[in-house]
């Protein structure tokens, strides 16, 4: 037996952290390596240094692995290459698209709809996706976001109208699962909150993130748990986001899909039919799709509203009605998404 002044013989190892953590940090953010990963080297002549430095290209290895080799048009390589298209300034496409400026109750808090509040849990993301309005979001103001709740949390105590907590970002879910529970932790003293949502694109662009610890962690939460993941295109899912979107409804987790209208991307009937259908193959109903937030640098994404509408009446047409997701607007100052259809 050891003496307590004894020193062990050899120090006590650090807790390695967890796997999600180290593929994370090996993201591709060299747009070199990514054209040599795929082939693709002819592309470097469109890449926009600009829009590079503004927004860096960062995409998770797991994710590159599901690009076409060689195809620059490639669906998955579209939402997340900084090319030249970003460099043009369109009027209109500005740089809070859609009022989040004036929505912020302060320390994170998007106040915008009711009964629900957004929480900007952190700025972080595994990915960087070129249509996001978060490219240009002043994350580094709000507290909530580098990792202060109490301000937050006093906020949704105080409003009472509040029932529903919707963890956002950024990612929520790039948070370590000790922060996270000491996030849900607070919020469990709220008794008038009944719900938590949260949006991710983790389990999708990264799905090793759903692992054991953060399964328990949703195990363990008082309230019904909506998990809206964020996938665009059939292509994003393969075995590993099935088996990690299985582990989230084994963890009790409802699971919704909004996507973004994407030129060039999904903008067509049968590249959302098989969005929608491939979804649901992995448990997941449609819930928006979203026409694109306005945001400098995304307007070659942008598809008219008149198109917007036919694809998705032709969708509807196509699919058994529980699988049509609604086609939506963000527009700011509105108490809710704009039907577009
Ligand atoms: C979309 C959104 C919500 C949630 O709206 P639902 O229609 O309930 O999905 C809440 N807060 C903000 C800021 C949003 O953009
Ligand atoms: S918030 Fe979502 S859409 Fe925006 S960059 Fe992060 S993962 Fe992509």
């Amino acid at each position: 037996m050891m003496k307590p002044d004894m020193i062990p013989a050899r120090p006590i190892a650090r807790q390695a952290a967890p796997r999600w953590q180290q593929l994370w940090r090996e993201a591709v953010r060299d747009p070199a390596e990514l054209f040599g990963l795929l082939g693709l080297q002819a592309l470097s002549d469109r890449l926009s240094p600009a829009a590079t430095a503004q927004f860096p290209l960062r995409v998770p290895r797991g994710f590159v692995a599901r690009m076409r080799h060689g195809d620059a048009d490639d669906p998955l390589l579209r939402q997340v290459l900084p090319l030249d298209d970003e460099d043009r300034l369109v009027p209109g496409f500005e740089l809070d698209a859609v009022g989040d400026g004036a929505a912020l109750a302060g320390a994170g808090v998007i106040r915008k709809y009711r009964g629900r509040a957004l929480l900007v849990a952190t700025g972080s993301c595994a990915i960087n996706c070129r249509y996001c309005f978060r490219r240009h979001f002043p994350y580094a103001d709000e507290t909530a976001a580098r990792g202060q709740w109490s301000e937050a949390v006093a906020i949704l105590a105080n409003d009472d109208a509040i029932d529903e907590v919707i963890l956002s970002g950024g990612d929520p879910l790039s948070l370590a699962d000790a922060k996270l529970a000491e996030l849900t932790d607070a919020l469990a003293a709220i008794p008038h909150i009944r719900r938590l949502r949260i949006h991710s694109r983790l389990p999708v662009v990264l799905p090793e993130r759903v692992d054991a610890g953060l399964a328990s962690w949703l195990q363990g939460l008082p309230w019904p748990v909506t998990v809206v993941i964020h996938a665009n295109h059939a292509n994003e899912f393969n075995e590993e986001v099935d088996a990690a979107l299985a582990r989230l409804r084994d963890a009790g987790c409802l699971l919704l899909n909004q996507a973004v209208l994407l030129r060039g991307v999904n903008d067509s009937v049968d590249a959302l039919a098989d969005l929608c259908e491939r979804g649901h193959r992995a448990g997941v109903l449609p819930y928006y799709l979203h026409q694109l937030d306005r945001v400098r640098g995304a307007a070659h994404f942008e598809v008219p509203d008149d198109r917007a509408r036919v694809l998705h009446r032709d969708l509807a047409a196509r699919l058994s009605g529980y699988l049509v997701p609604r086609l939506v607007r963000e527009v700011a100052g509105d108490p809710g998404k704009r039907p577009l259809a």
